[in-house]
């Protein structure tokens, strides 16, 4: 059997929709759970190995993206969010009660990815988000205790076959992405 990486991941990964209009997240509470409404399909779906992002208990990667701050809205029960970390940059909005990350917000207006905010697909009944195309700190991990160092090659190999390359940052566009913005602001590059 195939190391297991994430229940979405583990049984294929099913092609996102075009023009898919977006959906609604909703938190794990059985009672009055927080809902997040999202306008138009998120980008830069991935998996991540971080220790830092929401994911189901047991899964090894979480899988996260991102959409424009502007298309995201709590629509039901704010009042059960707070924030995990207050000195993390990402400040990361979970349910008080289920513990379920809503969303991820980076208020640092300098910051490569102000403006977007980081949201789990998984957590909406709507269909057509648009699929995970990488995996992103795949050595991470280790760290958060989901594999061993001597399990990685399988990891990688899963991750490969299953079409997420692996990459132990960010993918190469993201990456491209942060530098470009330090460049400008260090004025390598015009702003
Ligand atoms: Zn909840
Ligand atoms: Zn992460």
């Amino acid at each position: 059997m195939a190391i297991s990486l994430h229940p979405l991941l583990d049984k294929g990964i099913k092609p996102g929709k075009k023009d898919f209009a977006g959906g609604t997240l909703t938190c794990k509470c059985a009672t009055d759970p927080v809902t997040v409404t999202l306008k138009g399909n998120v980008a830069f779906n991935h998996a991540c190995g971080c220790t830092k992002c929401w994911k189901p208990e047991g899964a090894m990667f979480s899988v996260v993206a991102v959409i424009p701050r502007d298309n995201l809205e709590v629509t039901a029960n704010a009042q059960k969010l707070k924030v995990v970390d207050p000195s993390a940059v990402i400040q990361r909005y979970a349910c008080s009660q289920c513990g379920v990350h809503m969303y991820g917000r980076i208020e640092k207006k300098d910051h490569p990815f102000y403006g977007l905010d980081f949201v789990h697909v998984e957590l909406s009944k709507d269909e057509g988000w648009a699929a995970p195309e990488f995996a992103a700190f795949v050595s991470s991990v280790i760290e958060g205790g989901g594999a061993k160092p001597e399990q990685m090659g399988e990891v990688r190999a899963r991750l490969k076959e299953l079409g997420l390359e692996p990459y132990d940052c960010l993918s190469p566009p993201l990456m491209d992405l942060i530098a470009t913005h330090t460049a400008k602001q260090k004025g390598v590059l015009p702003a």
